[in-house]
């Protein structure tokens, strides 16, 4: 930390991404991508006439993949927002509907950015507990009269809430912002788009670098009433107008069009996580029922952060949080079926070691 820093950023713990390695090859199951290509659509579209037309700005509206959007959603093209990765969504949601009093309510055990933006941009925040089965109480939710963000399905349990759910905390909290982080919703989650008609206080966050297999390509977006959609072009033309590359709206629109690959990439991805989690139970594991492209799971008699050092000495990336609450689960990202065979094989390898 320079002397220069801004004091009130000292004390920010910043968001501490998954491991990337860029050396060694590993078997990466630790941060949730898709273990296949993107859809075919967006290697044509990506071609050299484009990249010479690189030196020129990106449309800041963004516009064939806005259009792709609100087609596939059945929404105006006013009620679509993108961004870079859904983080920069939620970044600029925090933005734009938080503040010292505007709260925010979140899980205490969800994704861990949402804390982190609360902090940088001076949002006051709310963490509550999740209930003992790491089940979400909407209870906590329902007329709370604070702005609130759910992941849905949950990270990392993988657990759902369902939508008369949702539906029921975004009519109990009229004055506040609902937003629904739908990361996951395409490997078995029901999506809250359904609602934006009902309730003009919903804000639908999804992101391209899960289902739709192009985390490196960073697109995300929101989905809500056109009044909420144009605080967040307040914002993002008040901090970067050009926030998509030209390259990313032409990959954007080419997978949101191919709804066939993004059906066979999710089926697949929900065949082998129902195989790896029956698999892992057989093993002795306790895994929760995910809705999500990651299975949580732990085993009677080894640490988590054992199991998760012994995993990546055999070239297998998982994801480990030192958190007494979790410490004894891993998160395992579902990849190919020939990954999970491998990540199967050294799961049983090292549980033999460890009971010998
Ligand atoms: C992966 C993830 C994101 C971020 O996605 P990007 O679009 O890659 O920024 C947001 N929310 C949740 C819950 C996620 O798991």
């Amino acid at each position: 930390m320079s002397r220069f820093l801004s004091q009130r950023f000292a004390s920010i713990e910043p968001y501490v991404p998954g491991e990337q390695p860029q050396g060694r090859k590993y078997i990466k199951l630790n941060t949730n991508e898709s273990p296949y290509p993107p859809a075919p659509g967006v290697l044509e579209a990506i071609n050299r006439e484009e990249v010479a037309k690189l030196r020129l700005y990106s449309d800041p509206d963004a516009r064939p993949l806005v259009a792709a959007i609100a087609r596939r959603f059945g929404v105006g093209e006013d009620q679509v927002f993108v961004g870079n990765g859904s983080d920069e969504v939620l970044a600029f949601t925090f933005l734009a509907f938080g503040g010292v009093e505007k709260r925010f309510r979140f899980p205490a055990l969800s994704y861990g950015f949402y804390p982190v933006f609360a902090r940088l941009l001076g949002v006051t925040y709310e963490a509550v507990p999740l209930r003992p089965d790491f089940t979400i109480d909407p209870a906590d939710y329902i007329g709370c009269g604070t702005n609130i963000v759910l992941a849905n399905p949950n990270a990392p349990t993988g657990y759902a809430l369902g939508l008369e759910t949702i539906g029921e905390i975004a009519r109990s909290n009229p004055d506040s912002v609902v937003v629904i982080d739908e990361a996951y919703v395409d490997f078995g989650g029901e999506s809250a788009a359904v609602l934006l008609d009902t309730y003009d206080n919903l804000l639908v966050v999804q992101t391209f670098s899960k289902s739709r297999c192009l985390a490196g390509m960073r697109i995300g977006f929101a989905l809500g009433s056109a009044e909420l959609i144009a605080d967040l072009q307040r914002m993002k033309f008040s901090f970067n107008p050009y926030n998509l590359d030209r390259l990313a709206i032409l990959a954007g629109t080419a997978a949101m069009e191919d709804e066939a690959y993004l059906n066979t990439c999710t089926a697949k991805i929900c065949a082998t996580r129902r195989r790896v989690t029956d698999r892992l139970r057989e093993m002795g594991f306790t895994v929760l029922e995910s809705k999500a492209n990651f299975v949580f799971a732990r085993r009677d008699g080894i640490p988590g952060g054992r199991l998760f050092a012994a995993l990546r000495e055999k070239g297998i990336l998982v994801r480990h949080w030192e958190d007494p609450l979790i410490a004894d689960y891993l998160r395992i990202s579902i990849g190919s079926d020939e990954e999970m065979d491998a990540f199967l094989a050294a799961a049983g390898q090292i549980l033999e070691e460890e009971t010998k």
